[in-house]
């Protein structure tokens, strides 16, 4: 294949200990003489080779991450000597979009990462040791979960620093085998969680340091909170909305009624005169608010009639159509 050890110090002309500071001062040097815009048309290819070359030493070094990783492997390898830090069972593949930089670059930042085929153009900038990520996952409960508090175990992958390599990602002058050379390895982890009484859709619930690994620490854990379609209840925000089924007769003449409601069953008064679709609420009855109140419950009224009426029941529905249309010719 022959990828080449690239001595990333020499490219810049500075030591293997150099500061950031004098890591910025060559860059910024060598990238002014050999910028391919101010070179003749017959320099402008080698300008532009040079150029790639003084770029991606600066990639590397300038990032304490990279820096390190290639420092750890690069103990081990002359500039020029072949790089073949490949074990078996794993081979090289190069990314399929062409990251700009050379095959010996993507070789120990790119092809071996697994999910991550182009060096992370995000983590250019990062500075080592970092602080992991913080990771969100959704949380789905139901209704009563929710508004009366649960505990729940889940289980979830998370990134972590891989114990065999220390996140370096390199085991002498090959790849770690434990993280195929990205010094991350996914773990699973199972978590009890404690959700508190009034809980509200979409809250965050943050669990500290159960997030992604890093050298500097574990980032957080935030689990979204979805709170599942209820068969009885429709949240409106704050206010719940659910259905109160009576009678014709009820709604006529007025009645006491029990409704559902998240703390049990509650008595309701119907008015008297009440029409389909009418809307009782039920005062503080709804969701936990911020504040510590409570949203209300809109009862909507279902006028449903009886199932199979008897003999007598269907003579009275009979009187009834008489006397209301006598009331009609009147
Ligand atoms: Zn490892």
């Amino acid at each position: 294949m022959g990828v080449k050890f690239q001595d990333y110090y020499e490219v810049l002309g500075i030591t293997k200990n150099a500061s950031e500071k004098e890591i910025k001062t060559a860059y910024r040097k060598l990238a002014r003489k050999f910028h391919p815009d101010l070179h003749a048309a017959d320099e402008k290819e080698a300008a532009e080779k040079k150029f790639k070359q003084i770029n991606e030493a600066y990639e590397v070094l300038i990032d304490q991450e990279k820096r390190q990783k290639y420092d750890n492997l690069g103990k081990s390898y002359q500039a020029g000597e072949e790089f073949r830090p490949d074990m078996e069972g794993m081979y090289y593949s190069s990314p399929d979009t062409d990251s700009g930089f050379s095959d010996f670059f993507d070789m120990l930042f790119g092809g071996f990462r697994p999910g991550n085929s182009a060096p992370g153009r995000e983590q250019r900038f990062h500075r080592a040791p970092r602080r992991g990520q913080d990771v969100e996952a959704e949380l789905t409960l139901t209704l009563e979960e929710a508004y009366r508090g649960a505990e729940k175990t889940i289980q979830l992958n998370v990134s972590d620093l891989c114990t065999r390599c220390g996140g370096s990602g390199i085991s002498g002058r090959q790849f770690c085998p434990g993280c195929a050379g990205s010094g991350q390895i996914q773990t699973p982890r199972t978590l009890t969680v404690k959700i508190p009484p009034g809980t509200g859709d979409n809250t965050k619930i943050r669990l500290r340091g159960q997030g992604s690994g890093e050298e500097g620490g574990r980032g957080d854990l935030y689990l979204k909170v979805h709170i599942l379609p209820h068969s009885g209840y429709r949240v409106a925000g704050d206010d719940l909305e659910s259905e109160l089924v009576i009678a014709p007769w009820q709604a006529v003449l007025g009645a006491k009624v029990s409704a559902a409601t998240l703390d049990g069953k509650v008595q309701v008064t119907v008015p008297a005169g009440t029409r389909a679709g009418k809307k009782l609420r039920l005062r503080g009855k709804g969701l936990p608010k911020k504040d510590g109140s409570r949203g209300d419950q809109y009862l909507s009224i279902v006028i449903d009639i009886p199932r199979q009426p008897g003999e007598e029941e269907l003579t009275l529905w009979r009187k009834l159509a008489e006397a209301q249309a006598a009331r009609e010719v009147s």
